[in-house]
Parts: structure tokens; C-alpha cells; sequence
């Protein structure tokens, strides 16, 4: 905390992880201590911050600040989105830098952790002015990536239109075109299957879950947060397996649909209309909009936190203990505070944390990257196959290491220590770096 001071999200992403890794970390207690392990791993690689000048449509100039955070590339090239959002400041990143470190490791593809991206408002803004900004901001970044080095990605606010500006300016400025970002789109070197990565990969463990547990999704009622990319896929997923998803949420209100979400129209308003959740519940007959917080009030088998950092506390993991919920997965990066988690896990709810339930999309942008490498393309059933793989192996993954350290059952001691060890693990082999 000293080190890192006025970084609270950081330190709830540390304070997570090194409480639950203790029983694997007592056994090589000395050990770790003598090569500063710990420290190291929770130390990033580099943190980059620079200046990020662009010319608005008034002719005005504005200057964001830009930001990579390379946190450990023990295991593989640098791997981790880029965030445009105003909340983003140092703290946040390294906080999301951290998680990718094992959240990486779980999907058995060789990439590092890392993340970047700027205090930029994409909102209310034209397709001019985030062309400026996002070449204004790989202008600085191109120095430091490259696709055997730091492969940034997208994440909250970067979309395949921000990919595409970063990537063409990538590639005027270093005259390559090579696999150095992910989720590009399809006619130039992007995957089937990012897109909808994360929020299929999602439902693909909560499918594992349910297996292991002799059920299915078939009638479940789910409720989703958010209505951007894992949202709206995670929601087309449920919904294909056999569930009825009946919210939505951004950071204004959210959608409560009894019939259930019309994927459809909500791609046609958030996607290709660029518009607020209102639009939805307006063109949806039976449909409610309600400003403010209120997802989780709602009655619920399953509960897919997709939107942004601690937006499920301890008051809405009561409500959803009180309405009988069985299953929280994060589709988000740690969405659920640490009061919440402990609270869910200590009232028998199976509770799978962002580091597995995420994985699915940086697991396909890595599968992109393999791609970008052979030049080939895969087909869609091939990626969905992998991908769907991936998560049923990150769940015996988790699932088996929690039992072998006496914690069964706690998917989140299962997940920080099966890739603790691996990280570690590479870090030790490679000496003291
Ligand atoms: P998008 O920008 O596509 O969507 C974000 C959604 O969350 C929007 O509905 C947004 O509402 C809402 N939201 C954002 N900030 C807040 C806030 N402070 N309070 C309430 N709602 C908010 O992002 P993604 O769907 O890509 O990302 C969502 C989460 O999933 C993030 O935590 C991200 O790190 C994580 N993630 C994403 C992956 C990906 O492949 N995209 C991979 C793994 C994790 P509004 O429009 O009002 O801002």
C-alpha cells in the first residue's frame, strides 16, 4: 500500500489474490521469500504514461493521458486491452494488468498480462475525433508493442472501430502488417468468434458448472448488468442454451424485459446505433426502464455481472442470496467487491470469479494471434470448438487445483492458485528478472 499509494482498486486486486494463494505459497514459503517473488509479481514490468494530443471538431486541442501498464511476460508476449474511459487512471490499470497475469495463464495459450488505455470519453464524439485521439495515442504506444512483444486488444469503450484506427496507424507507421492487436476486423487478420468471445466463453463455464452439478440452463432465469460487448454476447449465449435473460444496464439505468432481451434490437441500439438503453425499452413492448442501479433486485437463478469494477457490493449480494440466486459469474473484471464475494461463497452460492468467467475472450485473441501467425483462418466452428474447450479446461482446472489445496468448491482460490503456480513456476526458471 505504501508503494503504491492511492491505488485502491490495485490493492483489492492484490489483497484477493495473496489471501487466497496462501496454502500454495506456505509451501515454498522460504523459497519465494529468498527470490522476492511476491514482490516481483506484483511490481509491473513497465508502466508507460505519456501525452496524448488531439484536435477536436472545433479545432479546439485536447490532451488525454495515455497509458500501458507491461505487467509480466513470464509465460508469453504481453497480452492484455486497452480501456477509454474517464475513470482511467494508473491504479485502475495495474489493478486490470494484474488480473490478466492469471487470467492468461488459465487459458494454457503462451501470453503475458498486461493493459493500457486512456482517461478519453469516446462518448458523444465523432468518427473523426476518435480517428485523432486513437492516432494520436498508437503514435506514442507503436514504440513499445509489437506482435512477439505486446499485443493490446480492446476492452471498455474500444470497439472494432477503435481497433481499426489504432491498427492502420500501427501499420503507417511501421510500414508491417502484422498481428499486433487483436479483435481486428475479418477481411484483415481478425477471428470469428472475438467478438462474441467473452461473453459465450461465460456461459460456456457456468455450462461446466451446471454439468458438474447434473443441471443445465434450460428455464434458468439469468440477469445480466451492462449492454455492451460481453453483455450482448452473453446474453445471445444464455439465451441459446436455454435460459431467459431479463435485464440489461449501463451506467444510466437498466432494462428489466419479462418476455426476455431481444438480442437482436439490443445489437441494432447498442452496435449499429451507437444509442442509451432507453431506446431499447421504448421499442420494446412489456419492457421497463428504471434509472440507477436495480439488476441485481431482481429475481434470479444466475447472476452475470458484465458492466465494470465493483458494481455488485454486499447490499446486492444480500438481495440476490434473499431472491435465491445459485450461480454469480463475473463477466466483468472484478465486478464483485471482496465483501460480496466472501458473503456469496459463505451462503453456498457458486460464485466463478472474472479471472476464469473472462477468459474466453483474451483466449480467442490469442487464438487470432496463432492465426495472424500461420496467415490462415479458421473457421467459425473450429474457434467456437476451442473456445467452448478452453472454458470446460479452465473449470477442471480450477475445480481440481481448490480440491488438492483443501478449498473445494472455491472457484476463486482454484483459479489465483492453478495459475499462481504457472506463473511462478516461469518466473523461477527464468531466474531473477
Ligand atoms: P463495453 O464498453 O462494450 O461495455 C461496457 C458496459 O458497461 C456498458 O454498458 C457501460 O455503460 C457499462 N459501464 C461501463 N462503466 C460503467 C460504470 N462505471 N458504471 C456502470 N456501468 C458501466 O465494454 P466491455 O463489454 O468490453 O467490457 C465490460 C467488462 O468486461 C469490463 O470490466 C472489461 O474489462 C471486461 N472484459 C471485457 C472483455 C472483452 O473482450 N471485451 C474481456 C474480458 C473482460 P455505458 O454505455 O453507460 O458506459
Amino acid at each position: 500500500v505504501q508503494q503504491n499509494p492511492a491505488q485502491p482498486e490495485f490493492h483489492q486486486a492484490v489483497k484477493e489474490v495473496l489471501e487466497t494463494i496462501r496454502p500454495a505459497v506456505e509451501a515454498n514459503e522460504e523459497r519465494y521469500r529468498q527470490l522476492a517473488l511476491l514482490e516481483r509479481l506484483t511490481t509491473p514490468d513497465r508502466q508507460l504514461l505519456f501525452r496524448v494530443p488531439w484536435v477536436d471538431d472545433q479545432g479546439q486541442v485536447q490532451v488525454n493521458n495515455g497509458y500501458r501498464v507491461e505487467f509480466n511476460n513470464a509465460l508469453g508476449p504481453y497480452k492484455g486491452g486497452l480501456r477509454l474511459h474517464p475513470t482511467v487512471n494508473l491504479g485502475i490499470l495495474k489493478f486490470l494488468g494484474f488480473e490478466q497475469i492469471f487470467k492468461n495463464a488459465l487459458t494454457t495459450l503462451p501470453i503475458g498480462g498486461a493493459k493500457g488505455g486512456s482517461d478519453f470519453d469516446p462518448k458523444g464524439k465523432s468518427d473523426r475525433e476518435i480517428m485523432a485521439f486513437c492516432q494520436s495515442f498508437m503514435t506514442e504506444l507503436y514504440k513499445y508493442i509489437g506482435a512477439d512483444i505486446d499485443v493490446p486488444a480492446g476492452d471498455i469503450g474500444t470497439g472494432a472501430r477503435e481497433v481499426g484506427y489504432l491498427f492502420g496507424q500501427y501499420k503507417r507507421l511501421t510500414n508491417r502488417f502484422e498481428g499486433v492487436l487483436t479483435g481486428k476486423g475479418l477481411a484483415w487478420g481478425g477471428s470469428l468468434v472475438r467478438t462474441e468471445a467473452t461473453g459465450y466463453g461465460l456461459l460456456y463455464l457456468v455450462e461446466a458448472l451446471l454439468a458438474s452439478q447434473g443441471q443445465d440452463l434450460q428455464g434458468k432465469t439469468v440477469t445480466v448488468s451492462g449492454a455492451g460487448n460481453v453483455a450482448i454476447y452473453a446474453v445471445e449465449k444464455a439465451q441459446q442454451l436455454g435460459a431467459k435473460v431479463v435485464t440489461v444496464s449501463d451506467s444510466s439505468g437498466w432494462v428489466y424485459d419479462p418476455a426476455g432481451i431481444d438480442v437482436a434490437l439490443l445489437k441494432e441500439v447498442k452496435e449499429q446505433r451507437r444509442e442509451r438503453l432507453t431506446a431499447y425499452a421504448s421499442a420494446r413492448e412489456g419492457a421497463t426502464y428504471h434509472d440507477g442501479r436495480g439488476v441485481w433486485t431482481v429475481a434470479t437463478d444466475i447472476a452475470l455481472p458484465c458492466a465494470t469494477q465493483n458494481e455488485l457490493d454486499l447490499t446486492d449480494a444480500q438481495a440476490l442470496v434473499a431472491n435465491g440466486v445459485q450461480v454469480v459469474a463475473e463477466g466483468a473484471n472484478m465486478p464483485t467487491t471482496l465483501e460480496a464475494t466472501t458473503y456469496l461463497q459463505e451462503q453456498g452460492v457458486a460464485f466463478l470469479p472474472g479471472k476464469a468467467a473472462n477468459a474466453g475472450g483474451v483466449a480467442v485473441s490469442a487464438l487470432e494471434m496463432s492465426q495472424n501467425s500461420e496467415r490462415l483462418y479458421w473457421s467459425l466452428a473450429e474457434v467456437d470448438a476451442k473456445l467452448r474447450q478452453i472454458m470446460q479446461d479452465i473449470f477442471t482446472n480450477i475445480t481440481t487445483t481448490a480440491t488438492e489445496y483443501g478449498v473445494s468448491g472455491n472457484y476463486v482460490a482454484g483459479a489465483n492458485i492453478a495459475s499462481f503456480l504457472k506463473v511462478a513456476g516461469a518466473m523461477e526458471a527464468q531466474g531473477v528478472v
